[in-house]
């Protein structure tokens, strides 16, 4: 089959490898959409600390697509069923997972290889990740899945009432999932970002206001004028990764307001923060990582009901063999995430 193989920053190459098998527990699916995402743009371009195994490994996580063969004991799942998984699973076993914490598991089993045209889906994944898509729902669409699982773990663990003001930083694909979903939680949400066409996107999706960091804006500024008294949001959400990014948005929080910190930074950097603000405006500060099965369960259903509509998110079609050029073409922020069909 063809395949993207990662062997280093920016050396993703396009090869004919065997088509694997699946072995016991587990299902090989013929991919029919793959979609890029953020987290494979940034390891294309600098690498991934913990995603990647072996070199060369398989590439990219988001998929959809139908059984082609199971392996033995794989319970109900047949070979023609239309597929989504998540990229990971935890164990069940550890302390994290013991205590309701699975996104932190210590032996997170991820899956690497949507870049391709055949995958096969470990049986952890197919144990407590893998869904049935729904007649109606296409492959591209029901791919969101995994981002989408992250952005819902992010919103849950946030609180956010009815009502609530809500800056989000950042309006690439999981910023935009987080202005759907603060929408559908009830609160008014402003968005920040440098790029026009996704905060076009962002005001689709039910954000009130938009702000553009274009140079020489204090998005600061222009965040807390739009709240009452200038006093700042109520809850913050960071979706970009950048430390700078992460100390503007203790700035735009009012006193007592919650900040979500979902973008991954670049890893060795730090932040600072101004320990008065924090003590005597009495701000929590949260980290939030990956997705939970709980938060995949609740992506899924949103999918599934359309809660939330997918077709913003995809901005173009692309075949397997130019995966590198949509990679590029994520990385320079024209569009949200492209299909990639093998
Ligand atoms: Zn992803
Ligand atoms: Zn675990």
């Amino acid at each position: 089959m063809r395949a993207a193989m990662f062997y280093a920053p920016e050396d993703v190459r396009m090869e004919d490898v065997p088509t694997p098998e699946p072995g016991p527990g587990e299902v090989l699916v013929r991919i029919e959409a793959a979609l890029t995402c953020g987290t494979d743009v940034k390891s294309y371009k600098r690498g991934h600390p913990t995603l990647f195994k072996t070199m060369p490994s398989p590439f990219g996580h988001e998929f959809a697509g139908e059984i082609e063969a199971v392996g033995e004991r794989v319970g109900d799942w047949r070979p023609g069923m239309r597929v989504v998984a998540a990229n990971s699973a935890p164990c069940n076993r550890c302390y994290y997972c013991k205590v309701g914490d699975q996104s932190m598991c210590e032996e997170l089993e991820f899956l690497n290889g949507a870049f391709a045209e055949y995958i096969v889906v470990p049986s952890r994944i197919v144990d407590q990740n893998l869904f049935e898509i729904p007649d109606g729902v296409e492959f591209s669409r029901a791919a969101l899945l995994e981002p989408l699982a992250c952005a819902v773990h992010g919103v849950v663990r946030t609180p956010i009432e009815l009502g609530d003001t809500v800056a989000v930083i950042g309006a690439g694909q999981i910023g935009l999932m987080f202005v759907r979903l603060a929408t559908e939680r009830g609160a008014r949400v402003i968005c920040v970002d440098k790029s026009l066409d996704r905060l076009a996107v962002a005001r689709k999706l039910g954000a009130e206001e938009t702000i553009e960091a274009a140079d020489g804006v204090d998005t600061i500024a222009a965040v807390r004028e739009w709240t009452l008294e200038g006093r700042g949001t109520d809850v913050v959400i960071e979706a970009v990764g950048l430390p700078a990014l992460w100390e503007q948005a203790l700035e735009m929080v009012r006193k007592g307001g919650e900040v979500t910190l979902f973008g991954g930074a670049p890893s060795g950097t730090s932040i600072q923060v101004d320990t008065l603000l924090l003590h005597y405006s009495q701000i929590t500060i949260r980290g939030i990582f990956h997705h939970t099965p709980h938060t995949v369960q609740t992506a899924f259903d949103l999918l599934r009901s359309g809660r939330v509509d997918p077709e913003p998110f995809i901005s173009g079609v692309r075949p397997l063999e130019d995966i590198v050029a949509a990679l590029e073409s994520h990385g320079r922020q024209e569009g949200i995430k492209y299909e990639i069909r093998p």
